[in-house]
């Protein structure tokens, strides 16, 4: 067999598994999403209800301006009203 040919082949298997691995990850985050968004809680989940703050009852905007880097990331609200800092479950974190 000629290096070139073993070369195509390498190539070929090596990008099967990248591709198989790359899926396998990316329906273990999507699992992982859908059980957050359900469970209502983790980095991961949708929260796709209207959330009031818990500190003052302010109902927090459905689209958000991040304020923080880990707004921006990860969900989240700074309450308007009382400057609460609260997480995209509308849970308050401390600061
Ligand atoms: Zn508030």
């Amino acid at each position: 067999m000629a290096v070139g040919e073993l070369i195509i082949i390498l190539a070929l298997v090596g990008g099967i598994v990248i591709m198989g691995l790359i899926s396998v990850l990316g329906a273990a985050l999507l699992a992982l999403m859908i059980y957050q968004s359900v469970a209502r809680k983790g980095r991961w989940g949708i929260n796709v209800r209207r959330t009031d703050c818990p500190r003052c009852g302010w109902k927090l905007p459905s689209v958000r301006k991040p304020t923080s880097l880990r707004q921006a990331l990860w969900g989240g609200w700074t309450c308007q009203q009382c400057a609460a800092e609260l997480d995209k479950w509308g849970q308050h974190l401390e600061p």
